[in-house]
């Protein structure tokens, strides 16, 4: 261990069970492995980190991420670093695109901001029922399984969750009857919020794509929330260039109303991969909004989405 390393601050016993622990721009963010630890454990590990980074005059907020045993059902997330760059559209035709290459996909609409996913995938309004005290997906009619946010809560409602009851709306939604699912792609709220605590404490994915416009202030949001998977030990996929390049309806000119590029460059300064380019198209978001994902297109409107999903394809067969 170098003498910079922030670990160093910690007594032995709980450094051992720190597997990351950084400090920047007053933030300290600590992962810890809290696998077979009891509830009591891991509240005191939190406040005891707590305790003694909250002294240090460079830290003003500690975060704590407790990372569990990954669950047997692998989890994809979609993040990205703010909302209306495409994130729930790029989920919802990359869960179709990976079920077309052989996955049993069931889709998790996380986001409480904007919870679209019954819009896009067409089952808005219908609601789930439980079992055993355990929610039952809804069918959708591109053949995918999906719970959404919008399922447990009145538009605009879960707005106002924090911690805790966004968390265990998050939990009731993975840990749900999903039969033989074996991959859920999970649609996060934009940012680095409660939600994505919760996913990477109780449920942690196997990787994580993250989307984003081309501009400059997307970006800078993107690589942020990429740092906080990269922390919590969540590998990211790649990043998504999404709203690049709009062809005019009339004439046909390409013209790059959010900058073009951007994105590719900022993987490679980041050294993520760059998983593809979507272009800006008014039939990407009239068919989202009837409930005809574009992914369903096998010509040029779903190729993007299919390109992209079988680098994902490939990347979860290299990490299984
Ligand atoms: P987010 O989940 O990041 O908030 P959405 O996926 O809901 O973003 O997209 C925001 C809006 O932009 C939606 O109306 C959607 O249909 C539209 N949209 C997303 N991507 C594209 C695209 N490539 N071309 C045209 N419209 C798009």
């Amino acid at each position: 261990m170098s003498s910079t390393d922030p670990k160093s601050l910690l007594p032995d016993s709980l450094a051992a069970r720190v597997s990351a622990l950084t400090i920047k721009d007053g933030r300290a963010m600590a992962v810890v492995d809290a696998a077979g630890l009891g509830e009591r454990e891991r509240s005191d590990i939190e406040r005891a980190l707590g305790d003694i980074l909250g002294q240090r005059d460079d830290v003003q907020e500690t975060r704590v991420v407790m990372t569990a045993e990954r669950t047997q059902r692998r989890i994809i997330a979609v993040g990205s670093g703010k909302g209306g760059v495409g994130k729930s559209t790029l989920t919802a035709n990359l869960a179709i695109g990976l079920a077309k290459r052989g996955h049993k996909v069931g889709l998790v609409d996380a986001d409480i901001y904007g919870p679209s996913q019954p819009v896009i995938l067409g089952n808005q309004g219908e609601k789930p029922v439980a079992r055993d005290k355990k929610l039952v997906p809804v069918e959708s009619a591109v053949g995918i399984p999906v719970l959404s946010m919008g399922h447990l809560v009145e538009p605009g409602r879960a707005l106002a969750w924090r911690g805790p009851m966004a968390g265990n709306a998050l939990t009731q939604l993975i840990d749900a009857h999903w039969g033989d699912v074996d991959t859920l792609v999970v649609d996060l709220p934009p940012g680095t919020g409660d939600v994505q605590l919760t996913m990477m404490q109780r449920f942690k994915p196997l990787g994580a794509v993250l989307v984003s416009t081309p501009q400059d202030l997307a970006l800078i949001d993107a690589a942020r929330a990429g740092q906080l998977f990269d922390q919590a030990g969540v590998p990211v996929i790649g990043l998504v260039e999404n709203m690049a390049g709009y062809a005019c309806p009339h004439c046909g000119e390409i013209s790059d109303p959010f900058g073009k590029g951007g994105v590719e460059t900022a993987a490679a300064r980041l050294d993520l991969p760059f998983l593809g380019r979507i272009p800006l198209d008014l039939a990407i978001r009239e068919g989202s909004d009837r409930g005809a994902p574009p992914a369903l297109d096998t010509g040029a409107l779903g190729a993007p989405f299919h390109d992209i999903a079988a680098k994902v394809d490939a990347w979860i067969g290299a990490h299984n």
